[in-house]
C-alpha cells in the first residue's frame, strides 16, 4: 500500500472541489484532488449558468474562451401553464448574465485551471474508505493508496462516498428534484440561440427546459420534485410524452435529432438541513446539498461552497466552524425563501399570475429574469445586510473581457 501526506486532500473534481483546489493551490497551499472518473467527463446536468456562477468563475481567473461549447444567453422565454409565452430579457451593456456550457467541456476546463494553479488532481482515483478525527483524516484510494491529510473537502457529490464513509449520511436521503437530460442537435434557429423555460401544468411546480449550445445543438430536459405528481420511475414515459406536445415539438424544430442516451440524476436541496461539516472535514456542492431549492440550480453554489471552504482554510483558526457559519450565512435565508415560493409555484393559477405580474413592464421583465438567473440572492429583499447600490443596475460577469 502506497502512503501519501498531504495538507489538504479533495474528493471530487466538479466544480465545487474544483474552486477550492484553485484558491488553495494558487495561495500556495499543498493540494491533490482525487476523482474516480477521468477527464474530460460528461455529467447529468442542464448546463446552464447563472451570474452567481459566471461571477464565481469570473473569481476564480477561468476564462469562456477555454470551453468549447460556450453560449452567452440574452433572452429567457418562459411558457406558462395557459400556454402564453412571455420574453423576458436580460439587461443589456457590460458583462453576461446567463450562458449555458457542455459540463463536460466547462468542468474539463476547471480541472485544468486548477493544475495550472498547482493542484494535484488525480483521475481514476475513486474514494474507497475514510476515517477522521479531530486532527486529521485517513482516507482510501484507487486500487490501495492511504492518504493522511489535515484538512478533507468533500466535493464528491449527491451521493457523497466522503459522507456516507464517515457516517453522516441522511439515512434514506434521494434528493429533492430529478431531472433528466438528453443533449439535441439540428435544432431549430430558435433553440439554438433562446434559452426557453415550459412550466408545464402537470409538472410544477417543476418544468422542462431547452438550452442552447455552441454548433446548433441544445440541452433538453425537465425536472420534477420527488414525491410530486409523477413518480421518478415514470420519466422516460414522461419523457417521451413532453416530446410530443406541439409546443416543445415547435421549439426544436423538424430536424432536432436526440444525440446519444438519456441520463437522469437527483438534485439535493437541503441546504442547513444535513451536516455541513465533520472532524477536519467540510462538505461543499452537491455533498452539502446546497443547489437552489426552486430552480435546482448548483452550479453557481457549488463554485461559492467551494470558495468558501478554501477561504477558511486560508483564514480561519477553525476552518469547519468558520465555513458552517459563512454557509448558513450565505445560503439560508435564500433556501427559505425559495421553499417559501415552492408550494405557491405548485398551483398553475399562481404561476400564471406571478408570470403576468413579472412581465407587465420592461423593468420588471428584466428584474425577473437577473433574479431568476441568481443575479442577486433569492432573499435579497429580505436581508437588509444585502443591499447595495447598483444592485438593479449592475454589470454582468467578465464585463472586462
Ligand atoms: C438533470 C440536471 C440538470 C441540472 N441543471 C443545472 C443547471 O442548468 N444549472 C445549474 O447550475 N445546476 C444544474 N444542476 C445541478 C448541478 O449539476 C449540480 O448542482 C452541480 O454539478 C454540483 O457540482 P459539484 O461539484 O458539487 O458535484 P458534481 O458536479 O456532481 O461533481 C462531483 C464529482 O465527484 C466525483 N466523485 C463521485 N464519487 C466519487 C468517489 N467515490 N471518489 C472520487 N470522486 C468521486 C464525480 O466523478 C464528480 O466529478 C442540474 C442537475 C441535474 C441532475
Amino acid at each position: 500500500m502506497r502512503h501519501v501526506d498531504i495538507e489538504i486532500a479533495i474528493v471530487g473534481a466538479g466544480p465545487a472541489g474544483t474552486a477550492a483546489a484553485t484558491m488553495l493551490a494558487r495561495a500556495g497551499r499543498e493540494v491533490a484532488v482525487f476523482d474516480r472518473a477521468s477527464f474530460p467527463r460528461d455529467k447529468c446536468c442542464g448546463d446552464g449558468l447563472t451570474a452567481l456562477a459566471l461571477r464565481e468563475l469570473e473569481t476564480l481567473g477561468l476564462s469562456p474562451t477555454t470551453v468549447e461549447s460556450w453560449q452567452p444567453v440574452d433572452d429567457v422565454v418562459v411558457r406558462g401553464p395557459s400556454g402564453r409565452e412571455t420574453r423576458y430579457p436580460l439587461p443589456e451593456g457590460p458583462g453576461l448574465h446567463a450562458a449555458v456550457a457542455c459540463r463536460q467541456d466547462l468542468d474539463n476546463s476547471l480541472v485544468e485551471l486548477a493544475r495550472a494553479a498547482g493542484a494535484d488532481v488525480r483521475e481514476s482515483m475513486p474514494l474507497r474508505d475514510a476515517t477522521a478525527s479531530n486532527d486529521r483524516v485517513e482516507l482510501t484510494v484507487g486500487e490501495d493508496e492511504r492518504v493522511i491529510a489535515r484538512h478533507v473537502i468533500a466535493a464528491d457529490g449527491m451521493w457523497s462516498p466522503t459522507r456516507k464513509a464517515l457516517g453522516l449520511a441522511v439515512e434514506g436521503y434521494r434528493g429533492e428534484w430529478h431531472a433528466f437530460r438528453q443533449y439535441y442537435r439540428n435544432v431549430s434557429p430558435r433553440a439554438s440561440r433562446e434559452l426557453v423555460v415550459w412550466f408545464e401544468k402537470d409538472l410544477l411546480p417543476g418544468y422542462a427546459w431547452s438550452f442552447p449550445l455552441a454548433n446548433g445543438r441544445a440541452n433538453i430536459g425537465f425536472g420534477i420534485q420527488r414525491g410530486g405528481a409523477h413518480a421518478v420511475g415514470d420519466m422516460k414515459e414522461l419523457w417521451l410524452d413532453l416530446l410530443d406536445r406541439p409546443h416543445i415539438r415547435d421549439v426544436l424544430g423538424p430536424d432536432a435529432e436526440a444525440e446519444d442516451r438519456y441520463l437522469a440524476w437527483p438534485i439535493p436541496a437541503r441546504v442547513g438541513r444535513v451536516p455541513l461539516v465533520g472532524p477536519s472535514t467540510m462538505f461543499v456542492g452537491d455533498a452539502a446539498a446546497v443547489t437552489d431549492p426552486m430552480t435546482g440550480e448548483g452550479i453557481g453554489q457549488a463554485l461559492l461552497t467551494g470558495r468558501l471552504a478554501a477561504e477558511a482554510i486560508l483564514h480561519a483558526a477553525d476552518p469547519e466552524k468558520s465555513y458552517e457559519r459563512e454557509v448558513r450565512r450565505e445560503l439560508v435565508a435564500d433556501d427559505r425563501m425559495a421553499r417559501t415560493l415552492i408550494p405557491l409555484l405548485g398551483h398553475p393559477l399562481i404561476t400564471r399570475a406571478a408570470i403576468r405580474l413579472t412581465g407587465a413592464t420592461g423593468w420588471t421583465r428584466r428584474n425577473f429574469a437577473r433574479w431568476m438567473f441568481e443575479d442577486y440572492p433569492r432573499a435579497m429583499i429580505a436581508t437588509p445586510r444585502r443591499w447595495h447600490r447598483g444592485m438593479f443596475t449592475g454589470s454582468g460577469a467578465f464585463a472586462k473581457d
